[in-house]
This record gives structure tokens, C-alpha cells and sequence, in this order.
């Protein structure tokens, strides 16, 4: 008999009883058409939801691993959630593994790593780390979570001096879909471990994951914001400008249409603009002189620069933090060219069907190099990477995909691949998946995911499928 025959059979057998399930595990085991079930599930991403045929509440790796044993039993997908930054839209209920209860954080200044439980924000490690003059590899917004960003790559405020965030991974607790737990390295496992690190979700439920801390206490950084008629000529000047750039700044621009409200400073309200972001560990006065040919461009609508601690590194790209509805994707580029850059702006600028959010950040450097231990990042050479995002109301997906397929055919010259991460909403698109990897590295993750998930019960991520 298969893996899958037995699930088929006890499904067949033993139809859910969540009694069963809720007696083995310390966490509340959630049920649809209550409170609890609903506020459990809600995410910071609003406009979709895993709909689970039920949400386990899970306190430790014993009740993950009561989780997905019981879902492989009654041939139930198993669906992760720590913040729900990543939910994307659904098409079968899964058995929901809520982690926001497994919230740990150790930090091992000697050792300059910290250990981070399935629920944890980076806030957390930012915090934990901070005493001790260290920070982890972060990216944007510090309230996502640590782990999953870390499984899809992680693209953080200094990348280009210190890489992905996966390629600091040290080790990966998790369990797999045979319901074993498995303490992953590169000496234990280094098939599983490489592919943890870049589509990690396919592979298991992660319990906890080991990292390195950088000696980073405060950069150099911000922002500068220009106005609408200085949109194109800013664009231009990012293209020339970033390709001039030290490893250790960490550079990037968006485009966007700022809405008109309170929690908006003064001067964007209402403005289309362009936003110049940045991050640099070395000191201010190189930083103002790297700065200089971006203030040629123009007045800026806000100028701010200067010390930043890392523990407000959330302020370098003011990400808004309220919870909302979106979409959107990414390109890779080979280059910018900034003719296309421009024309990508425009598709998605003020007379667009539907507004966009335009950010292009800027790789290379580190990101460039092969980490000793490989892990199944792809496209290293890529040179920038393109999102597009829109704010989502009524109508729904449909009617901003238009706008961001016109954003995306302004680049598709130079379009070389995805990252997984930045696929907002619409994660079960296989093509965008396989975009991420390169060709051989998909076949080698194919094939671990029979080894690892046959029926592919990790499913309800950016998925891998073991067959077609
Ligand atoms: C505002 C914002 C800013 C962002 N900035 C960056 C950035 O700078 N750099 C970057 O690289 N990415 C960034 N991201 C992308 C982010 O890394 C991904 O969306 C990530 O998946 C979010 O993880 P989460 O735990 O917060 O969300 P969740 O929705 O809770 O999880 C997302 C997915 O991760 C998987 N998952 C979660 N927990 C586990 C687990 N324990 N085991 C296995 N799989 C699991 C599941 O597939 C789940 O659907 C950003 C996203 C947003 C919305």
C-alpha cells in the first residue's frame, strides 16, 4: 500500500474528528462559525484567507507534528500561518497550523546567532539582538515574519553587503510530512537543507530556525521623497547612480500615489511621488557625498537622513503597518534601462485603470556571490528586482492585473526570473513558481519533494508540486 492509499483509506475510514486532535495537542484546536476561528485566521493580509476545515493553535513542535500527522491521515493540506502577510487565495480547505503562540527568541551573543520559533516577527529578533550590538538580516517591514521570509530568501535593508537572509540559515527544526522531526544542517541533510533555504514552505511545518546576527547596531539611511513632476528624471538618475555603489549601501526606489490621510506626513498627502531609499554601514559623511547626484535631481518633499538604530530600521521604508488588501508580483532584471523604467512607472502612474505601487530594489554585491554552503536561491546575477502592488478593493485582482502586466511587458526585455516572497496573493500559480529557481534547481527540488512530501501535503504555499 502507498503513503497515499493509507490516507485515502483512513480518510475514507475515520472521517475528521477534531475531538481526537484537540486531545493531543496543548493549543486550542479552532472550529468554523466561531470568534476565535476567525480571529485566529485573520491576517495582515485582508483580502484572502486559508478558509481551514479547522485552526490549530499550536504552543510547540508536539503540537505541530499532532497537526500534520492528523491532516496526512484524513488527506487534508496542511496550510502554515505566523502574521498572515503571505495568505493568498485558496482553492481547497486545509487543516490551518496558526504559529503566532511559539514566539522565542534566544540570542547567542558569542556566538553571534539567535534561535527563532515558528511565531516570531522580526521585531523580535531585532529587539533580542539589539543589546548586544547585533541585528539580523531583516528585511522592510520588521513586523513580518522571520521564518517564512527566511524559507523564501529574505531580501533585507542591507542586503547587498551581507546577502540573503537564507544563506545565513544555520540550521532548520521542522516536521516533515512523514510527521517526523528532523533538526536540519548542512552535515545532516544537506539535500533538504539546501532546499529549505529558498522554497523552504514545500517542505515541512518549521518549528524553529537558527541564524547568523551581523554586527550592525545603527546605519546610515532613509529617504528622499520628490514630487510627481521629478518622477521621471529621479528614475533616471536611480538607474546611473545605483550602478556607481558600494556593497555596503543597500539602495532602492518606489513610485507611488500616497493616499490622502492623517497618518501620511504632511507634504505626500495625496502626492504621486517618487521615494529613494537607503541603508549604509559606513559613515555619514560618504553617505551625504553618495548622496549628491540623487539631490541634484531636484527639491525633495522630505529629506531624511542621518543615524539610524537598527531597532527603527522599519522607518527606512515606512511600510504601512495597518493591515490591508493586496496584490501583486515581482520581476528580476538583468539591468535597468531606464527608458523601461520610466515607461514601467507610467503604466502603473496616476492615469493608470488602477494604481500601482511601483518598487525596483536594487541586488547585486553580495547577493551576486555563491554562499559556501549553496542553498536553492536562483537568478544570483540578477541585477534588480521590479514589484508591482496594488491596494485591493472591491473589484478585486482583476482589475489591477492589467495594470501590473503593462508594468511588467515595460521590462520584460531584461526580465530574468521571480522571487518567491514578493508573489502577493496568487501564490498557486505554478509558471511565477518555477520562475524563481533555475531550470536544474527545479528538477533537484521536484525530485526532494517526492522524497520528502509525495502527496504534497505542504501545498498551500508557493508550490513545488512532486508531479504534474
Ligand atoms: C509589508 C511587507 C513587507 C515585506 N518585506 C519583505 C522584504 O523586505 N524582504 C523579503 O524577502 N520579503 C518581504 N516580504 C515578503 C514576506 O517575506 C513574505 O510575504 C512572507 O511569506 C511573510 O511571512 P509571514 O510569516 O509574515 O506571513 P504568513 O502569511 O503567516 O506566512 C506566509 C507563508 O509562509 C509559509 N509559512 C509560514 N510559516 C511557516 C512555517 N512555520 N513553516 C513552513 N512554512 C511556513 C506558508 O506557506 C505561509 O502561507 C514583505 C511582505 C510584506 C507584506
Amino acid at each position: 500500500m502507498t503513503q497515499h492509499d493509507a490516507y485515502e483509506n483512513a480518510a475514507a475510514k475515520a472521517p475528521p474528528s477534531l475531538d481526537a486532535l484537540a486531545d493531543r495537542v496543548q493549543g486550542p484546536v479552532l472550529r468554523p462559525g466561531t470568534e476565535e476561528y476567525d480571529r485566529e485566521q485573520n491576517g495582515f493580509q485582508q483580502a484572502f484567507r486559508n478558509d481551514p476545515v479547522a485552526v490549530v493553535g499550536a504552543t510547540g513542535p508536539g503540537d505541530v507534528r499532532a497537526a500534520v500527522e492528523y491532516a496526512a491521515a484524513h488527506g487534508l493540506p496542511v496550510a502554515l500561518q505566523a502574521t498572515g502577510h503571505g495568505l493568498a487565495s485558496v482553492t481547497e480547505r486545509p487543516l490551518l497550523v496558526s504559529t503566532r503562540r511559539m514566539t522565542g527568541v534566544t540570542v547567542d551573543p558569542a556566538a553571534r546567532t539567535a534561535r527563532i520559533e515558528a511565531g516570531v516577527r522580526w521585531e523580535g529578533v531585532i529587539e533580542a539582538a539589539a543589546p548586544h550590538g547585533l541585528a539580523p538580516l531583516s528585511g522592510s517591514a520588521p513586523n513580518v515574519g522571520a521564518i517564512s521570509y527566511l524559507l523564501g530568501g529574505g531580501l533585507g535593508v542591507l542586503a547587498r553587503e551581507f546577502g540573503y537572509a537564507a544563506d545565513h540559515v544555520r540550521s532548520v527544526d521542522l516536521v516533515t510530512a512523514e510527521g517526523r522531526a528532523r533538526h536540519v544542517t548542512a552535515e545532516s541533510d544537506p539535500d533538504l537543507f539546501w532546499a529549505l533555504r529558498g522554497a523552504g514552505a514545500n517542505f515541512g511545518a518549521v518549528t524553529a530556525v537558527e541564524v547568523d546576527l551581523v554586527p550592525v547596531a545603527s546605519v546610515q539611511g532613509g529617504g528622499l521623497h520628490f514630487d510627481a513632476d521629478l518622477v521621471p528624471d529621479v528614475l533616471r538618475a536611480f538607474t546611473t547612480w545605483s550602478a556607481t555603489l558600494p556593497d555596503e549601501l543597500t539602495a532602492s526606489v518606489s513610485v507611488l500615489e500616497y493616499p490622502d490621510i492623517p497618518p501620511m506626513p504632511e507634504p505626500l498627502r495625496g502626492k504621486y511621488a517618487a521615494h529613494v531609499r537607503f541603508a549604509y554601514t559606513g559613515d555619514a559623511a560618504t553617505l551625504e557625498r553618495l548622496l549628491k547626484p540623487l539631490r541634484d535631481v531636484g527639491p525633495r518633499l522630505i529629506d531624511d537622513v542621518g543615524e539610524i538604530p537598527y531597532t527603527e530600521s522599519g522607518r527606512i521604508y515606512a511600510d504601512p503597518p495597518v493591515p490591508h488588501a493586496y496584490f501583486g508580483s515581482n520581476v528580476l532584471l538583468d539591468r535597468l534601462d531606464a527608458d523601461a523604467l520610466v515607461a514601467a512607472a507610467e503604466a502603473g502612474g496616476p492615469g493608470a485603470p488602477a494604481g500601482a505601487v511601483i518598487d525596483v530594489r536594487q541586488l547585486g554585491g553580495a547577493l551576486r556571490r555563491r554562499p559556501e554552503v549553496p542553498s536553492a536561491i536562483g537568478h544570483r546575477d540578477a541585477a534588480y528586482i521590479l514589484r508591482v502592488l496594488s491596494a485591493l478593493d472591491e473589484r478585486g485582482a482583476d482589475a489591477v492585473r492589467p495594470v501590473h502586466e503593462a508594468v511588467y511587458a515595460a521590462v520584460a526585455d531584461a526580465t530574468v526570473g521571480r522571487r518567491v516572497n514578493f508573489i502577493y496573493g496568487d501564490r498557486t500559480t505554478t509558471e511565477q513558481v518555477r520562475d524563481a529557481y533555475e531550470p536544474a534547481d527545479y528538477r533537484r527540488l521536484r525530485e526532494l519533494k517526492r522524497r520528502y512530501d509525495p502527496e504534497n501535503l505542504f501545498r498551500c504555499t508557493y508550490n513545488i508540486p512532486p508531479a504534474d
